[in-house]
């Protein structure tokens, strides 16, 4: 027998007649003879409503039982399903995260996974059950519970695939996988059938919100193999997998994010601490930095232009601001109206003149680069936000990403 983790996710389990359609899903792979553990989210919509609830009796709740609150989410979903599952006349069995044997650090909110005692869950498997785990959820070594931070069901699907050993790791969700750019913005995206983990973590981090950064790291750190696809067709997806060079795209995606803000700082002493003093600051407020730019100092002074999630802006801009008076800057400006577009593809390593190309066709489409940053498989520009997807279509386009009008023959 084989064993497959699935996962579902919100929108997959939305519902009694969603959860039916799952548990019957979840029955079928077992009749096919493999084990099966799956993880769930909680459904629709529910996590954001018990945030919600708490925020109406306090800004800023205590993070332990704000992580005791949300965790129930789970818990609902996974005990429903376990319901629907058994009226389909299999047994199952459901586990809150500390059940499961999933231990993290003591970090409420975004707790790390620390490691994965599953006998309770082998267990349930040797006695022939369907094992169903509360996503996103463990329990610190200090006895807490825990959550490993939004979207986290997808780590916990992935942790328990690799501290199972499971043959696959299958993500249900509301869309059909992987595309070359956001289907809403370019009709013509394709479904890509296997991205690396590389890839995959740049696209998670530039804007394509289809797997949580975190456990596609976890799942390139333990060689788990994701399948992302959707639990309302039942189709095929994306693997995210090791990609061996031949069947490597140059170009895979292009990606974009609305979600940033600029901070610019002026005229700082070019010496050195100063850029240091800054962004220890930055980071001692938890002010996730994105791209950075330092200008050639002209006079002495320098500017220096980074990015921040917008939800960090008012945060990232006092900090900025306090140091920029100590320093002598001139002043400090932020910007809310930009996005970030990016070209993702492992075969920019081999292939010169991809960012050529990327400047080219944003130029020809009159959209001006404000800041650029690279890595060895990505290539990022920001750009003003009401040109990005004028920016993102002409990329899909001139990369070659768009759909084939008509299907290949079959051989
Ligand atoms: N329910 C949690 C959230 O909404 C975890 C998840 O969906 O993965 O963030
Ligand atoms: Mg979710």
């Amino acid at each position: 027998v084989s064993l497959i983790v699935q996962k579902f996710g919100g929108t997959s389990v939305d519902g009694p007649a969603r959860i039916q359609a799952v548990a019957e899903h979840v029955v079928r792979t077992r009749r096919a003879g493999h084990d099966v553990v799956v993880v769930v989210s909680a459904m629709g919509k529910a996590t954001d409503e018990l945030i919600r609830l708490a925020h109406e009796l306090s800004p800023l709740p205590p993070a332990r039982e704000m992580d005791m609150l949300v965790t129930a989410g789970e818990r609902i979903a996974m005990s429903l399903l376990c319901i629907a599952i058994d009226e389909l006349g299999i047994t199952a069995a459901s586990f809150t995260g500390s059940q499961a044997g999933i231990l993290t650090d003591s970090a409420h909110g975004r707790a790390k996974i620390l490691e994965v005692r599953a006998d309770r869950l082998r267990e349930g498997l040797a006695a022939g059950q369907i094992v169903v785990v509360a996503g996103f959820q463990g329990m610190s070594l200090d006895r807490n519970i825990t959550t490993l931070g939004r979207g986290g069901s997808d780590t916990t699907a992935v942790a328990l695939a690799a501290a199972l050993g499971a043959d696959a790791c299958e993500i249900y969700t509301d869309v059909a996988g992987v595309f070359s750019a956001d289907p809403r913005v370019v009709p013509t995206a394709r479904l890509l059938t296997v991205v690396s983990y590389e890839e995959m973590l740049e696209m998670a981090a530039t804007g394509g919100r289809v797997l949580a950064l975190r456990s596609v790291e976890f799942a390139r750190n333990h060689n788990v193999a994701l399948h992302v696809r959707s639990s309302f067709s039942w189709e095929p997806g994306t693997w995210v997998r090791k990609e061996s060079a031949m069947e490597q795209a140059i170009i895979s995606a292009v990606t974009h994010d609305t979600s940033e803000a600029k901070v610019t700082i002026l005229s700082v002493p070019d010496r050195p601490g100063i850029a240091a003093r800054l962004f220890r600051a930055l980071a001692d407020e938890g002010v996730n930095v994105d791209m950075i730019v330092q200008n050639i100092s002209v006079g002495g002074t320098t500017d220096i232009s980074f990015t921040m999630p917008m939800a960090d802006l008012p945060t990232g801009l006092k900090a900025t601001e306090a140091v920029g008076a100590e320093m002598g800057a001139s002043g400090v400006t932020h910007d809310a109206d930009i996005a970030r577009i990016s070209l993702v593809g492992a075969g920019m390593k081999t292939h010169p003149g991809i960012a050529a190309r990327m400047f080219e066709t944003l130029a020809d489409s009159g959209v001006n680069i404000e800041m650029i940053s690279t890595s060895s498989i990505r290539i990022s520009c920001v750009v003003r936000a009401d040109r990005v997807e004028d920016g993102v279509r002409a990329l899909h386009s001139v990369f070659d990403l768009d759909t084939e009008p008509e299907a290949e023959p079959v051989p």
